[in-house]
């Protein structure tokens, strides 16, 4: 399987990477990749950007050297109430929000019931996108009630290509984790999104280990985000009104 979009990177702007906006659409070139989520983090991670970074990110264009940029946000879950860090005008300026849960930032964090509340509860918000990590072992999460709230809510749920890094400290369960809530996801028709998290431009656009885990579970590709540019774009169209709709109901 290839994909189209990388939907989870981050610049030097976000307090602890090593790249440039420029940087990471040359490598997003170099890895084929059509489209680019710039996902900076929320203001509440230790050392992570002030907000008006984050109502900022509209200055980046939409479109560099023929790649279309997402100016997005990677915010962290701040309470049990599934609290975001960002407010609402800053996040309304976003292509696209990601969140959840970081070391070191407000949230309490103090097992698996709260966290699948926090998580269930984020999702309600009309401007949320993607579950970043939700395979992260220091935060368990009840995935068939987060799997349910996903659908329910048109969340996507992110396999993360750096948690799948055997490298990666603390997420030595990732793999397992991510293969438990894909197997829920495939019989409810579960969204998902594929993003490499990228904390330096090399590792832009380099999806395989991703890609490799959803053909492995045979994942249908109409439910991943960014496995074509039409889906993605359709999704990106829409969003607007799904947006609205989840405002009026009352949600902020
Ligand atoms: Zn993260
Ligand atoms: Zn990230």
């Amino acid at each position: 399987m290839k994909l189209i979009a990388d939907l989870h990177t981050h610049t030097v702007a976000c307090g602890h990477a090593f790249s440039t906006v420029e940087e990471n659409i040359r490598a997003a070139r170099r890895a084929e990749m059509l489209v680019l989520a710039i996902t900076e983090h929320g203001p509440s991670l230790p050392g992570g950007p002030h907000h008006y970074l984050l109502g900022a990110m509209s200055t980046i264009p939409a479109y560099i050297e023929g790649i279309r940029v997402l100016r997005g946000a990677e915010l962290n879950i701040i309470s049990s109430s599934g609290k975001l860090d960002l407010d609402q005008d800053r996040m309304s300026r976003l292509d696209l929000v990601l969140a959840g849960f970081h070391a070191g930032t407000p949230y309490p964090g103090n097992g698996r019931d709260e966290n699948t509340q926090a998580l269930c509860s984020a999702m309600e918000n009309p401007y949320l996108d993607i579950i970043a990590h939700p395979d992260n072992p220091a935060y368990p999460v009840d995935y068939k009630e987060v799997v349910q709230k996903a659908v329910t809510e048109e969340i996507h749920l992110e396999i993360n290509v750096s948690s799948l890094k055997t490298s990666h400290p603390g997420r030595e369960n990732g793999r397992q984790n991510c293969l438990d809530f894909l197997a829920l996801g495939k019989k409810e028709g579960l969204p998902i999104a594929v993003g490499s998290d990228a904390h330096i431009s090399y590792a832009v656009g380099e999806l395989q280990a991703a890609t490799k885990l959803l053909d492995e579970v045979n994942y249908p590709p109409e439910l991943i985000l960014n496995y074509s540019r039409e889906g993605l774009e359709t999704f990106l169209e829409k969003r607007p009104e799904r947006v609205k709709k989840k405002l009026e109901s009352g949600f902020l």
